[in-house]
């Protein structure tokens, strides 16, 4: 239904193009360097700091992506590590005579911890923040309590001996024992990690995860299953920290209960930390400086620990978003969206959509839609009980196909309570709410939007430091399916999912024309004047593909002009493309241009439904508004 821009086809925007001969020839020296790095090395010491490094790369990519990218603050992480070094180390040593080949044991050490992590996660993921932290840091003391007792009265862990002498590595016909061979192995799996890290983070996952981080409730209202994504966090975290522990344990040829101690779990924090969250470069480079450095302090013995806690107080004081600067470091390098190779603008420039120009002949039945009989919404009965303050009080309406429907009412008469029941914020206390036919009383608000209905927000809750085109592309995430597997092995669906979301997410920042197109493609939103953050939220909320669009004051803080041009934008979104539309308005002359019926609500009670004429002059309303009765006739 969304009109054609005159926008380029949005191929190659998220494919930005690693196959460039920069990129390529990039990737050619690291390559070089990588091969010929175990070569050059000193002596064994230092070959062994540098396998060491490919794999604390690995782990922090691991944190990365649960602490980083989700914005998860997992204190088990380092358990994780340690379950994946002790599966390897039960299932390839003579501790329980299992002598399982190494490329079996190796993905079962990984998935037996993201089983272990997704068991976790699952059983703390509605805890946030201090909480999570504090359940999260227990699972780890309760881990290595078990690794130092569980010794008797069966020997598994070999208590504060650990378990050792592991058996050597077969790989396709290669005996993996010399230390260049275990950097080879080491490196090859931190480059694995390292692309798999990149193609989620520029993926539908990375900007859920991304979004969660930003403002959950806002990330779960624009169709973004929360719970499932942070417990993919959680798995994904856990796989990758698993199957660094399994290699670590074939490196170091023996595990130990201190090798997993909270120590460590600072250390590969502070990496995170110094490279800033979610900045995959940064990260990386924070894991070599924090490998290395400290070989250079060994002689400092007990304050080499210290180093690590400064280093995080100064990042803290000077340099909170790491090293590398903010999240979105690597995406600001690449193409702009909307720019051909020339550098010119290609999106529409226009101001607002000018739908007299550019709906196309014939697309829309006699250029206009008009409101049908057809019942899109119900509500039947609504009552919202806050512990005796009743927000909403029995409320029942209809909204038609294509209607533009007001709700007007003083402060606190309970009308962002009624979009939060809509939307599934939360459920009604009573009643039933049914959307083209079908019961969503209660639903999750991912799930009401992937129904069709999508809101913007009285106080705007955008992603503030992610893009406007990424705003808009979480949108799509609903509309969406593409998994870890698809993503990292850029299969088919997920190129043409990436595709078709560019476009629509293109073709719908092109109706605000140069408001959110041009250069503000890949601005923060955060950085966007008040009238723009508004228009984005709407975008954002066009972009789910929904039908009824419930919008909470969409004019808010605009000046007149601009109040002019969302008034008439809500209209053509109806008008035009056929949306429906439930409205919570303040502006009374808005109300009047757009409403094709008015319901005024006061104590949560409908006291006036009507043409806007009707509602205006009743003496409930007037009432309601100026605390006394009407003093002349309307
Ligand atoms: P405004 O125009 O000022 O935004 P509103 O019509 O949107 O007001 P609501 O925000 O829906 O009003 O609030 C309706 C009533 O419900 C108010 O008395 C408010 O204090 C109460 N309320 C809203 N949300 C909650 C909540 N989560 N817990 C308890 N009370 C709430």
């Amino acid at each position: 239904m969304i009109y054609q821009t005159n926008s380029a086809p949005a191929s190659e925007c998220s494919s930005v193009s690693w196959r460039s001969p920069n990129r390529l020839m990039l990737y050619g020296v690291v390559a070089i360097l990588l091969i010929a790095a175990p070569h050059v090395m000193p002596d064994n010491y230092w070959l062994r700091i540098y396998t060491m490094t490919g794999l604390y790369i690995m782990l922090a990519l691991g944190l990365n992506v649960v602490a980083g990218f989700a914005g998860l603050l997992d204190l088990a992480y380092v358990a994780f590590f340690g379950i994946g070094g002790y599966t390897f180390a039960l299932l390839s040593s003579s501790q329980f005579d299992i002598h399982l080949p190494f490329l079996l044991v190796l993905p079962l050490a990984a998935i037996f911890t993201m089983v272990i992590g997704i068991a976790l996660g699952s059983t703390s993921i509605r805890l946030k923040g201090d909480y999570l932290a504090i359940v999260t840091l227990a699972f780890a003391q309760i881990f290595k309590l078990m690794l130092l007792n569980l010794d008797t009265p069966v020997n598994i862990t070999g208590g504060v001996n650990g378990i050792y002498s592991f058996d050597p590595i077969h790989l396709f016909g290669f005996r993996i024992v010399s230390p260049i061979a275990y950097a080879y192995l080491i490196w090859l799996a931190a480059v694995v990690v390292t692309i798999g890290s990149f193609r989620i983070k520029l993926s539908r996952i990375g900007r859920g995860w991304e979004a969660i981080r930003e403002d959950e409730l806002a990330a779960e209202a624009m169709g973004v299953n929360t719970t499932w994504m942070k417990l993919m966090a959680f798995a994904g975290g856990a796989l990758i920290a698993g199957a660094s522990g399994a290699l670590f344990a074939s490196f170091q040829d023996s595990v130990f209960p201190n090798n997993f101690g909270f120590s460590q779990l600072v250390i590969v924090y502070c990496m995170v930390i110094l490279g800033g969250l979610g900045n995959i470069t940064g990260v990386i480079v924070g894991a070599i400086i924090l490998s290395i450095l400290p070989e250079f302090l060994r002689e400092y013995g007990a304050y080499r620990m210290m180093s690590y806690g400064l280093i995080l107080i100064v990042l803290m004081a000077l340099r909170p978003q790491g090293i590398m600067g903010d999240i979105g470091f690597l995406l600001k390098k690449q193409k702009r969206p909307d720019k051909d190779d020339s550098g010119e603008l290609r999106a529409s420039t226009d101001l607002y959509y000018d739908a007299t120009k550019q709906v196309p002949a014939g697309d829309v039945p006699e250029g206009r839609y008009r409101k049908s009989e057809r019942v899109m919404l119900e509500l039947d009965n609504i009552i919202q009980d806050f512990g005796g303050i009743k927000a909403v009080n029995n409320l029942s309406f209809n909204l038609h196909e294509r209607e533009i429907l007001s709700i007007i009412g003083p402060n606190g008469a309970g009308k962002t309570t009624l979009f939060n029941l809509i939307s599934g914020i939360y459920p009604p206390t009573s009643g039933a709410i049914r959307f083209e036919g079908a019961d969503i009383t209660g639903l999750k608000p991912h799930k009401v939007v992937k129904a069709g209905i999508a809101r913007t927000f009285q106080n705007l809750r955008l992603f503030n430091k992610m893009s406007v085109f990424d705003n808009a592309r979480v949108g799509r995430f609903c509309r969406t399916g593409a998994g870890p597997v698809s993503i990292i092995l850029h299969l088919p669906r997920h190129k043409l999912e990436e595709r078709e979301t560019d476009q629509k997410t293109r073709e719908i920042l092109g109706l605000f024309g140069a408001r959110l197109t041009g250069y503000r493609f890949d601005q923060q939103a955060m950085f966007l004047s008040y009238a723009n953050r508004r228009r984005l939220e709407i975008a954002r909320a066009l972009a789910t593909g929904a039908k009824l669009l419930l919008l909470d004051e969409p004019s808010a803080g605009m000046n007149p002009q601009e109040t002019n041009e969302i008034t008439d934008f809500i209209k053509t979104l109806r008008d035009v493309f056929g949306y429906t539309i439930l409205v919570i308005e303040h502006k009374l002359n808005v109300v009047r241009t757009i409403s094709d019926r008015v319901i005024a609500i006061d104590y949560g009670l409908k006291i006036a439904e009507g043409t806007y004429d009707e509602v205006a002059c009743n003496e409930q309303v007037i009432e309601a508004y100026l605390g006394r009765k009407k003093q002349t006739s309307c």
